[in-house]
C-alpha cells in the first residue's frame, strides 16, 4: 500500500500512551480515576431522548436526510440565537446544522486551506484547529495564549507579513483548555484585524453555555460586523449533554456557509433525522437541565479548585466551560507530571503539552466526571501530595 504524505504530517498523537497506559492499569484491575475527558457524566434529558425514540419510529426518518438539515431545525437555531444573543440570522443562508461542531472544523479547512496556506490556530488549543489545517496541506501559525493576557491571542504579535498571508484564523472562548473567557471588546479587535488582513474568522464556541457564578459569555455573533468576516461554530454536545448524538451548527458568514455546504454535500449525506428532531426539542424545549448541570459543575469547580491548590498546584475557577487549567511545579513536563500522578496516585489527568507547545508547564482537569469519583479523585491527589 502506498498512502498519503498528508497522514505522516500528522503529529504523533500524544495522548495515545497515556490512553495505552491507563488501559493496561485497567485490566490488571486497578482503579484509575479519570479527570482526563471532556465529555459531560449526566445522560441527555430524558425530555430530549423520549422525543428522539419516538422520531425514530418515524418512517419518514429512516431516509438519507438533505446536507443543510430540517428546515425546522435551521429555524430553532436561528429562534435560539435570538433569544440567547439577541443576534437574527438567516437560515436558509446563514445557519447550516453539522454532525457535530468537530466535523464542520475539520471540513472548514478543506474550504480555505490550498497547500503552503497559512492558518493562524491559538496555542494552547482545541487540536483539530492544527490537525484540519494540516490535512488540508497548509500550515499552522500558532498565535500563544499567554496566562498575563488572560488567555487571549495577542493580535499585534503577528507579523503582519503572516497575518497578510493567513487565509483563515481560529478563536475558541470560552476556551478549552484553559477555561478562558472573551468580551465583545476582544471580539472587535478581531473583526478589525480580520478586515485589515482580509481574513476569515472561525469563532468556535461550544461552551457558551456552561458558565457559572451568573455570568453569561457573549457570542462572536453579537459584533455587527462579525457576519462580514466569519463564522461561529456551536454545539449541542455541551449545552445538553449530547456529545453521543453528534449534532451541532455553524451560524455566520454566508459565502462560507455556502462553502463548507460544497464540502460537506460531496463527503456527507447529513444528519440523522431523528437526530435533528431531538435537538429541535433540546433547543426550544426545557432549558432548565443547563441551570442544573451548571450548578453541579460549579460544585465540584469550588471543590477541586480547592484540592489542587493545598497541594501547590496554581488554578483559579473558571467562569466558564468545564476546565480546570492548573499550573504544575517547576521542575517537570507536563508529560512527565502527568505520568507521575497517574503511576502514583491511579489519578489521570491531561498534560497541557498535549494542547501545543504553550500548553507546557499546565494540565487540564474536567469536572464531568461523577461525584463520588470527584471525591476519590481529590482525596487521592491531597495524600499524594507533591
Ligand atoms: C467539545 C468540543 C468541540 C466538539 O464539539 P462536537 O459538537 O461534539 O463535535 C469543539 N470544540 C471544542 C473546543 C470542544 O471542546
Amino acid at each position: 500500500m502506498k498512502m498519503s504524505q498528508r497522514l505522516d504530517k500528522l503529529p504523533p498523537y500524544l495522548f495515545v500512551e497515556i490512553n495505552r497506559k491507563i488501559a493496561q492499569k485497567r485490566a490488571r484491575g486497578e482503579d484509575i480515576i479519570s479527570f482526563a475527558i471532556g465529555d459531560p457524566d449526566v445522560p441527555t434529558p430524558s425530555h430530549i431522548i423520549n422525543w428522539l425514540c419516538q422520531a425514530a419510529q418515524e418512517p419518514a426518518n429512516h431516509h438519507y436526510p438533505e446536507t443543510n438539515g430540517l428546515p425546522e431545525l435551521r429555524q430553532a437555531i436561528g429562534e435560539w440565537y435570538k433569544k440567547r444573543f439577541g443576534v437574527s440570522l438567516s437560515p436558509d443562508k446563514e445557519i447550516l446544522p453539522l454532525i457535530g461542531a468537530k466535523e464542520g472544523i475539520g471540513h472548514m479547512a478543506l474550504c480555505f486551506i490550498d497547500p503552503g496556506d497559512i492558518a493562524l490556530v491559538p496555542d494552547p488549543g482545541y487540536p483539530v484547529f492544527s490537525m484540519g489545517t494540516i490535512l488540508a496541506g497548509g500550515e499552522p501559525y500558532f498565535m500563544p495564549l499567554a496566562e498575563k493576557n488572560g488567555f487571549l491571542p495577542d493580535l499585534k504579535a503577528i507579523p503582519p507579513r503572516i497575518a497578510s498571508k493567513a487565509k483563515l484564523m481560529w478563536i475558541n472562548y470560552p476556551n478549552n483548555p484553559t477555561g478562558a473567557v472573551a468580551e465583545l471588546d476582544f471580539f472587535e479587535k478581531v473583526v478589525h484585524f480580520a478586515k485589515q488582513y482580509d481574513l476569515a474568522v472561525c469563532h468556535d464556541a461550544p461552551y457558551t453555555e456552561v458558565a457559572f457564578d451568573g455570568y453569561h459569555p457573549v457570542s462572536f455573533m453579537q459584533v455587527p460586523e462579525a457576519r462580514e468576516v466569519g463564522v461561529e461554530f456551536h454545539s449541542l454536545s455541551k449545552t445538553y449533554n449530547m456529545t453521543g448524538w453528534r449534532i451541532g451548527m455553524v451560524v455566520g458568514n454566508a459565502q462560507m456557509i455556502d462553502a463548507l455546504f460544497r464540502v460537506k454535500s460531496n463527503l456527507d449525506s447529513g444528519i440523522p433525522q431523528a437526530i435533528q428532531q431531538a435537538a429541535i426539542k433540546a433547543l426550544s424545549g426545557f432549558q432548565d437541565c443547563i441551570e442544573e448541570h451548571n450548578s453541579l459543575y460549579q460544585r465540584r469547580r469550588d471543590k477541586l479548585v480547592k484540592a489542587l491548590n493545598a497541594i501547590g498546584l496554581e488554578a483559579r475557577p473558571p467562569k466558564a466551560s468545564f476546565y480546570i487549567w492548573a499550573r504544575i511545579p517547576k521542575g517537570y513536563t507536563s508529560f512527565e507530571f502527568a505520568t507521575e500522578l497517574l503511576d502514583e496516585a491511579g489519578v489521570a489527568v491531561t498534560p497541557g503539552i498535549g494542547y501545543g507547545r504553550g500548553g507546557e508547564g499546565y494540565i487540564r482537569l474536567s469536572l464531568t466526571l461523577p461525584d463520588d469519583r470527584l471525591e476519590e479523585g481529590i482525596n487521592r491527589l491531597l495524600a499524594w501530595q507533591k
